[in-house]
């Protein structure tokens, strides 16, 4: 991060304490949950935030000491207070390292939702991103020019990029190589969902940009996943994380025709209670390699940018 973003960041940080708190929902975004850095240069998978489990305990910590209760979008609590403060932690994708939560939701006592990408965890396949990754890091490929690959691909079908990975890759490209870069197994979810601090959401079953298909593709990636989170674990999901944040307002009414309730995205906004009927909800992402509690004060701040 450059001197002046940094400078920024402090000073935001600091004058976040004249007005912050007020009654609100802060969702928070995470992908994979690391066990330290060593874990992240392995360069298995785009680590993306680099969130280790020491930078999550941080978070956690903050929140806690600031009189934030966490909560979950698939909790059907009445009892929440509208003038209340509460944090949403979310993990997107389905990763086997997100069940390095659980003693962490156990030590605290709070609970966590995870939003799964289902057809990843049926066929025990790599997410295309992280295939891109590891296979350019492994030729030598500049950070920033893999990134610009990954953009391109996104624009693409998801059959296509499919096709684009093996071509370039070969058959084989999506298998795992280890525990960092697979997804859960089905049996792994099922146990971990059957935890009463685990809360499972909708990811879509293949990671569609949901955005960017048709009507038709939208609703069968949603209750796919649907039906496979029911068959998994006896429950039906509420909520929906779009891929990538992608939506739109048909995106929404079809989340709406297959039973859900709340609609997780990637603005950086502050939520308020009900969650239930809201289809736009904000989520904050923390950065592991910057200060952690500089960027709790800003996600509290109430003094616009
Ligand atoms: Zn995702």
């Amino acid at each position: 991060m450059s001197f002046s973003k940094q400078l920024k960041q402090k000073l935001r940080s600091g004058l976040s304490i004249l007005r912050r708190d007020k009654p609100a929902v802060l969702g928070f975004l995470f992908h994979g949950l690391f066990e330290d850095a060593g874990e992240i240069a392995s360069a298995q998978v785009d680590a993306q935030q680099g969130i280790t489990v020491e930078h999550m305990r941080r978070f956690i910590e903050h929140f806690l000491q600031a009189g934030y209760r966490f909560i979950s979008p698939e909790q059907d609590e009445p009892g929440l207070a509208e003038d209340g403060r509460y944090a949403c932690i979310t993990f997107d994708d389905g990763y086997a390292n997100n069940l390095r939560m659980l003693p962490l939701l156990e030590e605290y006592g709070i609970p966590a939702t995870f939003y799964i990408t289902t057809g990843n965890v049926e066929q025990q396949e790599c997410f295309w991103w992280d295939v891109v990754f590891r296979e350019r890091v492994r030729r030598g490929v500049e950070k920033a020019e893999i990134s610009r690959e990954q953009k391109m691909l996104k624009k693409r079908h998801h059959l296509d990029i499919i096709t684009y990975l093996q071509q370039q890759f070969g058959d084989n490209c999506l298998q795992p190589w280890s525990d960092t870069d697979r997804p859960m197994t089905v049996a792994e979810l099922q146990d971990f969902a059957a935890h009463p601090l685990v809360h499972i959401g909708n990811h879509t079953r293949n990671h569609y940009l949901l955005d960017r298909y048709s009507d038709t593709e939208v609703l069968e990636q949603i209750q796919l996943a649907q039906n496979d989170l029911m068959e998994w674990t006896g429950r039906t999901p509420v909520s929906i994380a779009y891929p990538n944040g992608n939506y739109s307002h048909a995106v929404a009414e079809a989340a709406k025709d297959c039973g859900l309730k709340t609609g997780l995205t990637l603005q950086k906004s502050k939520n308020h209670l009900p969650l239930a009927g809201n289809f736009a909800m904000g989520r904050f992402t923390l950065w592991g390699n910057q200060n952690i509690d500089t960027q709790c004060n800003i996600f509290r701040s109430d003094i616009p940018l």
